[in-house]
């Protein structure tokens, strides 16, 4: 027989031990650790196969290095990684991530969450997430194009529609998935759904861009239903200006709210009259076109302003979607929003409330979505993408709209029936982490200790 049941507190400290100076990977761990050890003191099955210390163990970590030449005729070297965290329930499946950040701790932390989201979807997909810290802001496409060519000739070794699919995240976006798909072409001869988010010309599903965004708003309009509240007339609090900040204001403003902010790593800006759908078109220009600053907002439009070096979370508002990155709403914003009364806190990014702030969600009223089901659109529209790329077939955006609504519901009906107290109250994170953690338990028990 197995020995008892840790307390969290033990189990982490186990974690904590085997990943030195893994902080972000640990939290990541903790989080769902806390909802599933209480879970399966009632499910001895999955202790006794010992599921959990096994999620929180990646399958392998592939790292690698990646030489390539700047426009100069420098030779630069970074670190390339692939971790392939759980494939039980489908080939692992997550992003790419390029930036300075990155390192071996950040990405086993969103390879982990990726397999609780990729699970929630429904869709067959494991979870495993990669990238590099080439930072590919302020270098030219010829050496972006450089480094992609050169991380593939690596990468291609280990990935495969059937074996592991990757996509975008921060720093890689149509341009890199172009240049990764292009190498891949060229070393394996084949052209097949090895990456998802491709362009709509060779084989990118439509929607795929706006899903994430979009998928965060339907997830928060079935929240709100649940309390007889829609979105017409809110104010909402965006950072972020990315892939996912612009496509879930995007959408907010179509519904009808009102958006105040967005942010990137220099600041945020505030506009009290509120971002219409032709600023924001400006400023999708600016970020995805021109890859600016979101300061020059403020000097575009009159009324808003600039506020450097600082978070969005002390502008008062109904609804807050951080969309930026890990860790950036800590537990001084998470008070501030709620002094303001906010109604619904929803996660458009991977991890942004820090331990402290998600408890002090938790502990309130307030709706609390949790990322790894509020932004689960962008990864389950590239689950169709692959689907599509399989029959060679292309469906057209509203079917894919109905598609991404209708998963949006089931994630979010998933949580409600796995994470509602005895008072009736919704815990959307212990929701979240129970369904995600099941369906993936279920088939690691059926696989046998492997
Ligand atoms: P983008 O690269 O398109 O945008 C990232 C945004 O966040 C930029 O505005 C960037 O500002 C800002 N940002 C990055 N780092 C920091 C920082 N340290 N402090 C403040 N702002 C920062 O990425 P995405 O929009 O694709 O991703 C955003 C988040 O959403 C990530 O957590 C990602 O993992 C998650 N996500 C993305 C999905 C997708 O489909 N794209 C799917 C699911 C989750 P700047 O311009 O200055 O770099």
């Amino acid at each position: 027989m197995p020995d008892k049941i840790p307390d969290l507190e033990t189990f982490i400290e186990g974690v904590r031990k085997r990943n030195p100076g893994q902080d972000e990977f640990v939290q990541a761990v903790e989080d769902v650790a806390q909802d599933i050890i209480p879970f399966v003191a009632d499910h001895p099955e999955y202790h006794e196969a010992e599921i959990l210390r096994r999620l929180a163990e990646p399958d392998r970590i592939v790292s690698f290095r990646v030489c390539w030449e700047d426009d100069d005729g420098n030779v630069r070297v970074e670190r390339g990684w692939r971790v392939q965290n759980n494939n039980a329930v489908g080939p692992y499946k997550g992003g790419l991530r390029f930036s300075e950040n990155v390192n071996e701790s950040v990405l086993k932390f969103l390879a982990f969450e990726q397999t609780f989201k990729n699970s929630l979807t429904g869709l067959p997909m494991g979870g495993g997430k990669g990238g590099s810290n080439f930072n590919p802001k302020g270098k030219s496409d010829r050496e972006v194009m450089r480094f992609c060519q050169s991380f593939m000739s690596e990468l291609f070794r280990h990935i495969g529609p059937d074996r592991d699919v990757p996509a975008g995240d921060i720093g890689v976006g149509t341009r890199e998935i172009g240049y990764l798909f292009g190498q891949y072409k060229k070393l394996t001869g084949r052209w097949e759904g090895v990456l998802t988010g491709k362009a709509s010309e060779y084989g990118g599903s439509k929607l795929r861009t706006e899903a994430t965004g979009y998928g965060v708003v339907y997830f928060l309009r079935e929240m709100l239903k649940d309390r007889d509240e829609g979105l017409e007339d809110k104010s909402a609090v965006i950072s972020g200006s990315g892939n996912v900040a612009l496509h879930a204001a995007e959408k907010l403003i179509g519904e009808g709210a009102k958006v105040l902010t967005l942010s990137d790593s220099d600041g945020f800006i505030h506009d009290p009259d509120g971002i219409d759908e032709e600023k924001l078109d400006w400023v999708k220009t600016l970020k995805i076109e021109k890859r600016g600053r979101i300061s020059d907002y403020a000097d575009k439009f009159d009324g808003a302003e600039f506020h450097e070096g600082k978070a969005p979370w002390a502008v008062d508002c109904d609804i807050s979607l951080p969309c930026a990155t890990q860790n950036e709403l800590d537990d001084g914003g998470a008070k501030a929003l709620l002094d303001n009364d906010v109604m619904a806190v929803v996660e458009g990014a991977n991890m942004p409330s820090t331990a402290d702030a998600s408890a002090r969600f938790r502990k309130s009223d307030i709706l609390f979505g949790p990322a790894k089901a509020a932004n689960a659109g962008g990864v389950a529209v590239s689950g169709l993408e692959m689907s599509q790329n399989s029959e060679r077939v292309s469906w057209d955006h509203e079917k894919l709209d109905t598609m991404l609504t209708g998963l949006m519901q089931d994630i979010h009906d998933k949580c409600v029936e796995s994470g509602t107290d005895d008072d009736g109250n919704v815990d959307y994170v212990r929701g979240a982490n129970i369904a995600g953690f099941r369906k993936v338990a279920d088939a690691m028990l059926a696989f046998g200790v492997v």
